[in-house]
């Protein structure tokens, strides 16, 4: 971490604990204690701090609190009964939460938000987590079910720890919905339209009625049974809930319940249904049918409430409390669209689902990063109303808190380069990890030559010293050879080279990057999956071994 950067998070800590407002002789104290080479700088170190503190101090409250935890996500662990507690209002009891995606591809962290979100409150309060999918669009490419995705979402939230108590389908449910259609029909609150699209919506932007809507109960019920048997064509009739068609809201006024899909080639009732409900009707129905108490949703879907509460109020049933939260941006993920990911794959720009350029859960998995890392960051950000933009950054750093103690430690150069070194042999012990003594320590021997990476040889010089990390100060005897100083203490302001002795050559994929190099040998009695650091480069998790390959995680 940099001064400025030191800077800005006791700035930052010491405004969220004032009211928003630094103090920068306060601040002072704290930079320099983890600053310490700058204490006889106190004028410049003084201007700095109130350059900072400046904009620190423009920002509201949340801001700074976000800001902070892209730095130093532990600063606002130490303050956490401040924290607004996570909680859900009117709870009689038990909750029953419902996490319903569409099984078009896996989950993203987006995906995942909601979905922690959900399984924490239903462990806070006991109740019930109810996996939905939500699979009744087969018509529309992009978001049309896929078999593998069904098995992936479940594999997620395994992954994630989400403790799923029931599962349902929604394309096994269409027999319901028709139920309760027609229980509207009977009442009169829905009708069969066959007006040609376009020009229905010229009459929703005027607030007129089709003709079809004061057809009769009977004739309706004819024509639904029409569209069930299938004699009309997919486009010349639709189901539509009698709500107002002069409602300010013309998004409300008269919404389609169900349409017809020509052989939908569904993955689990295949050509079994050529009549499809829209989602707001087939999750209102869910919803009430499965006695979900509480709604977490995106601002994005306020909408299907509003429709959905016509239908409701209809059939004398009660809405489930919702609750709304914002959007959030992850900079540096990549796209969230499940579309131009799929187009990526099939291009091959991104090797498949867990390619790690991808926001996907299985690409996080494959990067190494531990589900906790994921599950502590949702939470902390908790249900904010507004748009909030974190970063993959701040991901990275909850996960380095968590993997670090446990990551062992592995030599590993890029794009390396040999060095002669004639007048070594010998073998040296390094420990596996710096400060956790339980991972032990290992061999190396240093036999005639090191690996050095490319980018350090301008490093190295006949006449100063440099220092292979862990072993030994060298020296530049000629273009390619290396020998031991005379001299081997260790002076901080040499340059710290990292080296490998003897090693296996292999691939690092950090996002759309492949990165050659050398990594010791040891590293092959590890199993796949193992996350460890790489000195100097970054934690990695060994993806396969032939062809020996690891994925980057973060520094
Ligand atoms: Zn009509």
């Amino acid at each position: 971490m940099n001064l400025e950067t030191v800077i800005e998070k006791h700035a930052l800590k010491n405004a969220i604990d004032h009211d928003g407002k630094a103090n920068a002789k306060a601040v002072f104290p704290k930079v320099i204690s983890e600053f310490p080479e700058v204490k006889n700088q106190v004028k410049e170190v003084m201007q700095k701090i109130e350059l900072i503190l400046k904009n620190v101090n423009k920002l509201g409250d949340g801001d700074q609190k976000i800001k902070l935890l892209k730095i130093d996500p532990s600063m606002l662990e130490k303050r956490k009964p401040e924290i607004k507690e996570l909680k859900l209002e009117n709870v009689q009891g038990k909750v029953v939460m419902r996490y319903a995606p569409n099984p078009n591809a896996g989950m993203h962290i987006g995906n995942a938000r909601a979905a922690l979100l959900n399984d924490f409150f239903v462990k806070k309060y006991g109740g019930k987590f109810i996996l939905r999918y939500d699979d009744t669009d087969p018509k529309n490419e992009n978001k049309k079910p896929n078999k593998q995705a069904y098995k992936q979402i479940e594999n997620d939230l395994n992954w994630l720890g989400v403790e799923i108590s029931e599962i349902q389908y929604a394309s096994k449910r269409l027999g319901k919905y028709y139920t309760i259609f027609e229980e509207l029909i009977k009442k009169s609150k829905a009708y069969i339209c066959t007006c040609e699209s376009e020009e229905w919506k010229d009459l929703r932007r005027t607030g007129a009625a089709c003709t079809c809507r004061s057809n009769s109960i009977y004739e309706n019920k004819r024509k639904w049974n029409m569209m069930l048997f299938g004699d009309f064509k997919q486009g010349t009739a639709v189901a539509r809930l009698k709500t107002d068609m002069k409602f300010r809201d013309p998004a409300q006024r008269d919404w389609v319940c169900f349409r017809i899909v020509n052989k939908p080639n569904h993955p689990i009732t295949k050509n079994k249904h050529t009549v499809w409900p829209l989602l707001d009707f087939a999750s209102a129905v869910d919803d009430h049918d499965f006695g979900v108490t509480h709604i977490l949703r995106g601002q994005d879907l306020v909408i299907s409430e509003r429709r959905q509460n016509w239908l409701y109020s209809y059939l004398h049933w009660n809405y489930p409390l919702v609750i709304t939260y914002g959007h959030m941006g992850v900079e540096g993920a990549g796209t969230f669209s499940k579309s131009l990911m799929s187009k990526g794959i099939t291009k091959k720009k991104y090797s498949g689902w867990n390619d790690p350029q991808l926001p996907m859960i299985t690409s996080y998995a494959r990067r190494g990063f531990h589900p906790e890392s994921i599950k502590k960051m949702i939470i902390e950000i908790g249900l904010t109303g507004g748009k909030i933009n974190i970063s993959e950054d701040m991901l990275s750093s909850y996960n380095k808190k968590i993997i670090d103690h446990d990551a062992k430690r592995y030599f590993f150069v890029k794009n390396h380069q040999r060095h002669l070194m004639k007048d070594v042999n010998q073998e040296i012990t390094v420990p596996n990890h710096p400060t956790n003594p339980t991972l032990g320590e290992r061999k190396i021997n240093v036999k005639g030559k090191v690996y050095i990476s490319k980018d350090d040889v301008q490093f190295l010089k006949k006449t100063v010293d440099c220092r292979l990390i862990d072993f030994a100060n060298v020296k530049l005897v000629k273009k390619g050879e290396l020998k031991l100083s005379t001299r081997q203490e260790i002076k901080k302001e040499m340059q710290k080279i990292q080296w490998v002795s003897s090693g296996e050559k292999c691939e690092v994929i950090n996002k759309e990057k492949v990165v050659k190099g050398l990594v010791e040998e040891s590293v092959l009695k590890e199993k796949i999956g193992t996350v460890m650091q790489f000195v100097r480069y970054g934690f990695v998790r060994l993806d396969k071994k032939k062809p020996l390959t690891f994925v980057f995680a973060h520094k």
